[in-house]
Formats: C-alpha cells, sequence, structure tokens
C-alpha cells in the first residue's frame, strides 16, 4: 500500500524517532509500503518517519528500482565508518520542490536489521552514502534543509512557511 509521505512541519518529522523491538508482521507490512512508496514517489531513500511511524526504519535503492539487488532495507541502523566529504545537489520527498548543497560524507558504512531481523552492513560511496546519511539524519528528526546555514536556509525556511499559510503545502 502506497502511504502519503508527510511535510516539512509534520511533527514526526522533526523528533528522533524510536528502536523497532522487534521484526513482527506489521513492521514488514510498514516495510513493504515503504518500499512500495519510495518507487511511486519516486524517491531513492524513505524513512518510516516519512510516513508518520516514528520508528528507526529506512529503505534505499538509487537505482528507483531497475536493479532487484540495489534495494537496501535497515531497521535500527547505525553508522560503523563514516569518511571523506563530498558537496552535491539534494532534494527530499518531504520538503518538494526545493533543493541545496548539502555537505555529506563520500563513504559511509550502515549496520542494522533487515526485513526478517537478520544483521546486514553495507558500504555506500557517492550518491548511495549521500542517501544513507540523509535517510539515518532522519531518524534523528533532521531535514537536510536543518543542515543549511544562514540565507539558503532562511530563502527555503521562508517559501515554505509562505506555501503553508496560503495552503498550497
Ligand atoms: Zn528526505
Amino acid at each position: 500500500m502506497i502511504r502519503p509521505i508527510l511535510r516539512h512541519g509534520a511533527d514526526v518529522l522533526h523528533r528522533p524517532a524510536l528502536p523497532v523491538q522487534a521484526p513482527t508482521p506489521d513492521i514488514q507490512q510498514l516495510i513493504d509500503d515503504m518500499v512500495q512508496t519510495m518507487y511511486a514517489a519516486p524517491g531513492v531513500g524513505l524513512a518510516a518517519t516519512q510516513v508518520g511511524v516514528p520508528l528507526r526504519i529506512f529503505v534505499a535503492d538509487i537505482t528507483l528500482g531497475r536493479d532487484p539487488s540495489a534495494l537496501h532495507v535497515f531497521v535500527n541502523p547505525t553508522f560503523v565508518i563514516r569518511d571523506g566529504m563530498q558537496l552535491e545537489d539534494e532534494g527530499c520527498l518531504s520538503v518538494p520542490g526545493f533543493n541545496a548543497t548539502v555537505a555529506r560524507p563520500s563513504r559511509a558504512t550502515v549496520k542494522g536489521l533487515d526485513r526478517n531481523g537478520a544483521e546486514h552492513t553495507v558500504t555506500g560511496t557517492e550518491l548511495l552514502a549521500r542517501c544513507f546519511q540523509h535517510e539515518m539524519d532522519h531518524l534523528d528528526g533532521t531535514l537536510f534543509v536543518d543542515r543549511l546555514r544562514g540565507l539558503q536556509k532562511d530563502f527555503i525556511v521562508r517559501k515554505i512557511r509562505k506555501l503553508e499559510r496560503t495552503g498550497k503545502w
């Protein structure tokens, strides 16, 4: 089932998510829905908080579904290693219509449980490393906008507030 994606301003997006206790059928259904929702958007990653569930789960696929082996599911993920730095343009399904250059690690290794509760570790570089950091941020209640500074941040936040005021957000 495709779930509605919440936008910047929704409480759950701005608070840290909680650890998952066990990979119950409900959690597996949530994961399946998140994958479907991510592909439908389309996006390269989606965190549970974006569909209104405050749990530490994210899914990612930088091939947008073209390569079945490129789908990554992480429950209770943690970083093992992060190094390097990349500066690329970035957006978010919860901040539609906005992009900004965000500093991210150039390599990131994430460890966590898969859909069946088995531990796995994946190392991403370039776009996948960026995606991992972006989704991990979601689980801590941080959006890419929060990573910006000064005028760039003010500009985007002001535009979002205006859209909210006029009922277009
Ligand atoms: Zn996002």
